[in-house]
């Protein structure tokens, strides 16, 4: 029988209870991997041990799933024999061949957490061993740095067999350090800021701005899937779709060009915030980094930053396109962000706009607009979906 065991021990449970942490990590696994079949938790000795009744489950496809949950830093897929040495023996060196063949040298480590079994470690791990070094004889024991780890731990119920541990994708169990609103584009930016507090612990609600007939369709879609990539670590993400048109047409005709990106922005954020609320998030993410576009310097941030109350996390605040680039292609968002669709924020681009704003200019500007009105028209007309898994 397959087993998957994932050793608490390598979470990080700063500040926070060990127990609660646990369960909102069982949780997000359970509800990652419930698609692919029946899977069975149990959680003894600060170890989280994932099973099947059913002996054809696709544990590959469980494994891939588990390598992108935040708050494992590491697991192993391990096979559970009967409490005997001879299934020790019989089964360790056949499990492990793929890995055992392209190692060079290897060492055996045993766990007795059950101190009744009739056999001490050295004495498993001697035996262990010679069986693997008769079936693979270009092996060399190496008991310092070994390509390979045989482990054998005695449990309470089964031995577990397992090779090098795999790793995960660290972080946070999302869902563990409360909820925050993601302002997300189709651009490279935006996702990336989402991935990176969601390993801080964050559980991601999005919020996104169309502007139909200046955008289109396909740019909505790429959302989307940006979004679904996004969850393969966050878990799902609830999407809020704004109706952004009348508000762009009202700043577009009733502002100085030179402030268009700013007043939208401050529109966004203002939007946001009031989303945010009513759905219990704690703070608003963007992707904004200073200096990248004229709507990004420090005077421009002041300024979108000055309408809102709640904290704003700007993760990819002091990296540089390449460094952001960099963790998109990781997380595979890279591809998706450069389909070229239009987004908003390239619809009405002033050619000159001011990157030296002060707020009383944008104050003065939003004078001539029916401000409260028109976002609370946006406000009654979202559109929410479920992204993702
Ligand atoms: P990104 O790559 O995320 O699009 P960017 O460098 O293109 O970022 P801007 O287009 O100025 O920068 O947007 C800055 C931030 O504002 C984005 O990272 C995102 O958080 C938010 N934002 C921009 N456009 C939208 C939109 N249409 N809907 C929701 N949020 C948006
Ligand atoms: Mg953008």
């Amino acid at each position: 029988m397959e087993v998957i065991l994932i050793k608490n021990g390598e979470l990080a449970l700063k500040g926070l209870n060990r127990r609660t942490f646990e369960e909102i990590l069982v949780k997000n696994i359970r509800r990652r991997l419930s698609s692919i079949g029946k899977f069975e938790y149990t959680t003894s000795q600060s170890t989280i041990m994932i099973s099947s009744p059913d002996e054809y489950i696709d544990f590959d496809e469980a494994s891939e799933r588990i390598r992108h949950i935040f708050g494992i830093a590491a697991f192993s897929r391990a096979l559970a024999v009967e409490k005997t040495m001879d299934a020790i023996l019989e089964n360790a060196a056949e499990y492990l061949a793929p890995q055992l063949q392209i190692a060079s040298t290897f060492k055996v480590e045993a766990k007795r957490s059950d101190k009744k079994f009739p056999f001490k470690s050295p004495e498993i791990c001697r035996e262990t061993g010679a069986v693997i070094l008769s079936k693979f004889p270009h092996l060399t024991v190496d008991v310092h740095n070994p390509d390979m780890i045989v482990t054998v731990e005695v449990r309470d119920q089964y031995v577990y067999i397992h090779g090098n541990q795999i790793k995960g994708a660290g972080g946070m169990p999302s869902g563990s350090a409360g909820r925050a609103m993601l302002l997300v584009s189709g651009g490279i930016d935006s996702p990336v800021a989402g991935y990176m507090m969601a390993k801080r612990g964050l559980q991601l609600n999005a919020i996104h701005f169309a502007s139909p007939p200046y955008t289109s369709e396909r740019a909505e879609m790429k959302v989307h899937d940006l979004l679904a990539q996004v969850s393969k670590y966050s878990g799902k993400i609830t999407l809020f779709t704004v109706h952004f048109t009348e508000i762009q047409e009202a700043i577009r005709d009733n502002c100085p060009e030179e402030l268009f990106t700013l007043v939208m922005r401050r529109f966004m954020m203002r939007i946001s915030e009031a989303v945010a609320r009513r759905e219990d998030c704690g703070a608003l993410i963007t992707g904004e980094s200073v200096g990248q576009v004229a709507s990004q310097t420090l005077w421009a941030l002041g300024c979108t930053d000055s309408v809102v109350n709640l904290p704003v996390f700007r993760p990819v605040i002091g990296m540089d396109k390449e460094e952001i680039i960099s963790i998109s292609r990781k997380i595979d968002t890279f591809d998706i962000s450069i389909q070229p669709f239009e987004d908003c924020c390239t619809v009405f681009t002033p050619k000159h706009p001011r990157t030296r704003p002060k707020i009383e200019m944008l104050e003065e500007a939003e004078k001539n607009l029916d401000v409260d009105g028109l976002i609370e028209r946006a406000l009654n007309n979202i559109r929410i979906s479920k992204e993702g898994f």
